[in-house]
C-alpha cells in the first residue's frame, strides 16, 4: 500500500455521477482491493496502473480526513457521493480509519451524502452516520449466488455480510439503498426478489451488465465479459428479472438509480428549507 499526501478530497463530479444531481464526489482512497472482474475504475485515466493490476494495488490519501475538516465547508448542504472510483469500506479501512474520518469532518456541515459500498465495515460507523440529517448508503449486492460473487468479485465480502450490514443500519434508522449492480447472473429470481421486496430498500437499482463502450459503469473488462458467456446470462435474463422485481415496487435501471438522498426536514426555529428537494 502507497500512502500519500493529497492535495483535495473534494472534487467536482463529472460524468453520471453529475448527470444524478451530485456536486462533489470523495474518494479517500485510490484503487481498490475489492478488485472486481467488472471495474470500470480500472479504466479510468486517473488510475495510472494496467487495468490487468487492478485489485492488487491501493493509494490511501493519509491527510483525508484533516483536508476534509479544513474543506468541508464548502460542500455543505451540498450533495456528495462517496465513493467514484474507490469503495470507501475495503479491508484497509479498518485500520486506516480514513472514510471515518470524513464522516466526522463532514457532520458538522450536513452535506446530503451518499455512501457507496460493498463493505460490510460500513456498519462499523453507523454512530457517525446517524449524524447525517440527509443521508443514503448504498449497498451493492449485485446477485443472490456466492457461486457468483465468487466468480467476478472474489475479493469482495460474501453477500451474507452484506445483507447484515444492511439490516444493522436499517434498524439504526439509516436509508439503505440496495444496488443489483450491475446485475449479475441471478440463481433464483423469485426468491432473490422476495428477500429484496421484504427488505423494502429506500431505492432499488439495477443495470444490465453489457460492454458500454465507455458509458456508464458496466463497461465491462474481458474476463467479466467471458465469465458471462461462461454462464449463459444475457440480456433477456436481466430483463425478465427486472419484470419480476418490478411486480413488487420501483426499480431504478442505471444512472437513474444515483441521485442524491432528500433534502433534510427543516431544523424547527431554522430559516425555511424545502422537504424533499433533490439536487437532479
Ligand atoms: S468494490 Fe467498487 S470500486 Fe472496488 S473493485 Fe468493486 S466495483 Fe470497483
Amino acid at each position: 500500500m502507497e500512502l500519500i499526501e493529497s492535495r483535495s478530497i473534494f472534487s467536482p463530479a463529472t460524468g453520471f455521477i453529475r448527470r444524478g444531481g451530485f456536486e462533489w464526489t470523495c474518494n479517500p482512497y485510490v484503487g481498490c482491493t475489492f478488485g472486481c472482474a467488472y471495474c470500470y475504475a480500472a479504466f479510468l485515466p486517473q488510475n495510472r496502473r494496467p487495468p490487468a493490476e487492478w485489485g492488487k494495488w491501493i493509494t490511501a490519501k493519509k491527510n483525508a480526513a484533516e483536508l476534509a475538516r479544513k474543506q468541508a465547508r464548502k460542500v455543505a448542504g451540498q450533495c456528495v457521493y462517496m465513493s467514484s472510483v474507490t469503495d470507501p469500506y475495503q479491508p484497509v479501512e479498518r485500520s486506516l480509519m480514513l472514510t471515518r474520518g470524513i464522516l466526522e469532518s463532514l457532520t458538522p456541515h450536513q452535506p446530503r451524502l451518499t455512501v457507496q459500498t460493498r463493505g460490510p465495515l460500513v456498519a462499523r460507523d453507523i454512530d457517525v452516520l446517524k449524524d447525517f440529517r440527509s443521508l443514503r448508503v448504498n449497498v451493492s449486492v449485485p446477485t443472490d449466488s456466492e457461486r457468483v460473487r465468487r466468480m467476478f468479485e472474489p475479493k469482495a465480502p460474501p453477500l451474507e455480510t452484506r445483507w447484515e450490514a444492511m439490516r444493522q443500519l436499517k434498524d439504526a434508522g439509516i436509508a439503505v439503498g440496495v444496488c443489483v449492480t450491475p446485475t449479475l447472473p441471478v440463481e433464483n429470481p423469485n426468491a432473490f426478489a422476495e428477500r429484496l421486496a421484504d427488505f423494502a430498500p429506500a431505492v432499488l437499482v439495477c443495470q444490465d451488465f453489457h460492454d458500454a463502450s465507455g458509458r456508464f459503469g458496466a463497461d465491462t473488462g474481458a474476463e467479466a465479459r467471458r465469465l458471462l458467456a461462461e454462464i449463459g446470462w444475457g440480456l433477456a435474463d436481466y430483463r425478465r428479472f427486472v419484470d419480476r422485481l418490478k411486480r413488487d415496487g420501483t426499480v431504478y435501471e442505471a444512472e437513474a438509480g444515483f441521485f442524491p438522498p432528500p433534502a433534510a426536514a427543516p431544523v424547527v426555529g431554522a430559516g425555511a428549507a424545502t422537504l424533499f428537494d433533490d439536487c437532479a
